[in-house]
């Protein structure tokens, strides 16, 4: 194992990049805890990769600082922030073996060619390539290439890991094979990771926490399961995973919705104009159930063995989406459908 230093915490303070008219980040305050591994989600144009290029030193803030630690960054050269980078293409390079790539970053850094060779097969061992050491990067497959790349970025032990994308060129089966490896990685390193993905399942799987950025602005950070199951808005709620929006309003008990009144953990606030239903919280009985209960036609069934997405007809306006986990029958169209839903998972929502 490499041996890493303390590790690193960063605090953002109303950083702002402009591009000319456009603020493509817009007084970001964010704190990302040492050896958390963090993701930056949203939506295409919402300021990920400028955020990311500033914390690596490529992009100057308009305004606002970068603290790694208790060192300002604000202003610091990308050389001389010790941060390491992964993109979505490798950019290995193609004449020098695997060992070679690994190492060209300590030979910048002028290590003596004994501790670099040393350095480089811990770094590969880390990602279990030190077998492959001597090969050339053509020699290798797109997820072995992502590996050594990973190599390349961890063996100068950077105080901050930079992801951008790492995972989009691979094809599925591997993308979830690196994530794992890339959440072992960094948990084995304690090194704290800043990724960009554009790919809700990659951070809900193996981020310690997330941000959801929009128009520049952060708009909720949490946990994975904080984000999926308590959006602090309907953009949120929408963005992260699939859900169903009724239209609600606050009522002494609960909330009150075209499917009747609900009953909610805690109190939905006065402002309440919808409310979201995901999915797979929707459950679906033989009889009706008497809690926070409905029933509705089935209008369309897919059936895909361990789920059936049905479509319910609740009214004449709304059309539910209900995922049924282990479903015993098919569905018919046209069926009444028996539903219900928990108090914890009516999510009341005013904007
Ligand atoms: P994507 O997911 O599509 O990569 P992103 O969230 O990473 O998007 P950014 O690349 O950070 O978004 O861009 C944020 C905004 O800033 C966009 O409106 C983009 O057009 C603009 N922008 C980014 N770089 C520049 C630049 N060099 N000059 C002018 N505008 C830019």
């Amino acid at each position: 194992m490499l041996l890493f230093r303390l590790m690193t915490a960063i605090h953002l303070k109303r950083l702002t990049k402009a591009f000319g008219e456009t603020l493509a980040v817009n007084g970001i305050d964010l704190e990302i805890e040492a050896g958390d591994l963090f993701f930056l989600l949203g939506p295409s144009g919402c300021g990920k990769t400028t955020l990311l290029r500033m914390l690596a030193g490529f992009i100057e803030p308009t305004s606002g600082s970068v603290y790694f630690g208790d060192k300002e960054v604000t202003h610091t050269p990308p050389n001389k922030r010790n941060t390491g980078m992964v993109f979505q293409s490798y950019a290995l390079w193609p004449h020098m073996s695997v060992e070679e790539n690994v190492a060209y970053g300590l030979k910048v850094r002028k290590i003596p060619p004994a501790d670099r060779q040393k350095l480089a097969l811990k770094a590969l061992e880390v990602v279990q390539m030190a077998h492959l050491a001597t090969r050339k990067p053509n020699e290798l497959s797109g997820g072995q290439q992502q590996r050594v790349a990973l190599a390349r970025a961890i063996v100068v032990e950077p105080d901050v890991l930079l992801l951008d994308e790492p995972l989009s060129n691979l094809d599925a089966k591997l993308r979830l094979e690196m994530r794992c490896e890339i959440k072992r990685i960094c948990s084995t390193l304690g090194i704290t990771t800043v990724y960009v993905t554009h790919d809700q399942k990659e951070a809900l799987s193996i981020a310690d926490k997330m941000a959801i950025l929009k128009d520049g602005q952060v708009h909720q950070i949490g946990s994975p399961s904080e984000i999926y199951r308590s959006p602090n808005s309907k953009f949120v709620a929408e963005f992260i995973g699939e859900t169903n929006f009724i239209p609600a309003k606050r009522t002494d008990g609960g909330i009150e919705t075209p499917l009747g009144n609900l009953t909610l953990l805690g109190t939905a606030s006065e402002d309440t104009v919808t409310c979201s239903l995901r999915p797979e919280a929707i459950a679906v009985h033989a009889s009706p159930a008497t809690t926070n209960a409905f029933s509705g036609k089935c209008v369309e069934t897919i059936y895909l063995g361990e789920v059936a997405q049905h479509q319910v007809q609740v009214s004449d306006a709304l059309i539910l989406r209900v995922t049924e986990v282990n479903p015993s029958h098919e569905g018919k169209i046209g069926d009444t459908m028996y539903l219900s839903v928990e108090p914890k998972d009516v999510i009341p929502l005013s904007i």
